[in-house]
């Protein structure tokens, strides 16, 4: 498990396209429910980075964007939903965050399909089990792979002859899927012109997961979840 010391933060970017980008995703969240099954089918669209859609929490790894077909995962099985405070229908929880995880609290911001409010709320518990959840997703849908590539270098060697050839290893990344900004998917839909399906069937899911905090006095804190697709 990685130790980090601060939660994430979008970029400056990012904050000031917000607000636009979570007017199209209002406006247009009927869109997303009609084509859910081709978003989670293809991966340009699934790795979307919605600016508004982040989540943030301090210590643990797994921070960061919550990319579009996560969304819409965690929507489908429940993770990211929470009940409307106004008409009381399923709302897409699309942000959330904390400090320190152990307490369970955490607030987020939720958008209701029925009532087309957006509200931001605390929760006192609850979200040890989004951590896990999203860390999940990361391992299983991650936006790129790093890995070690060999190739034909050379080491310098100051009691012999320089240079010499030597295979060395590098770290290669290499992303899996094209970035595509959020209002050019809904252009795309619209259109009907939807890129190819080049994502593994993820109706699938299956997600066993377990978080352990071990703290200084040896004391721990375990939490073990078992996501499973409703869909058939
Ligand atoms: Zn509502």
């Amino acid at each position: 498990m990685s130790i980090h010391v601060s939660g994430y933060k979008p970029s400056p970017s990012d904050l000031s396209s917000s607000a636009t980008e979570l007017e199209l995703f209002v406006k247009n969240f009927p869109i997303l429910q009609e084509y859910e099954q081709d978003i989670l089918s293809c991966a340009d669209y699934f790795f979307c980075a919605p600016s508004f859609a982040w989540c943030s929490w301090l210590l643990v790894d797994g921070a960061g964007p919550l990319y579009l077909g996560y969304l819409l995962l965690g929507w489908r099985q429940g993770f990211f939903s929470s009940q409307c405070s106004g008409c009381e229908a399923k709302a897409i929880v699309f942000r959330f965050g904390c400090g320190f995880p152990f307490s369970g609290g955490y607030s987020f911001s939720a958008f209701c399909p029925s009532c087309r409010s957006i509200e931001r709320r605390l929760n006192e518990h609850g979200v040890l089990k989004l951590i896990e959840f999203v860390r999940g997703l990361r391992k299983r849908y991650p936006r790129e792979v790093k890995e070690w590539e060999e190739f034909d270098g050379s080491v310098f060697s100051w009691g012999g002859n320089g240079l010499k050839p030597e295979r060395r290893k590098r770290l290669k990344t290499t992303p899996m899927a094209q970035e595509v900004s959020f209002e050019q998917i809904f252009e795309e839909l619209k259109a009907g012109k939807l890129r190819p399906q080049n994502f593994p069937n993820v109706s699938l899911f299956d997600l066993p997961a377990s978080l352990i905090f071990d703290d200084a006095g040896g004391k721990k804190l375990k939490l073990s979840c078992q996501a499973k697709d409703q869909v058939e």
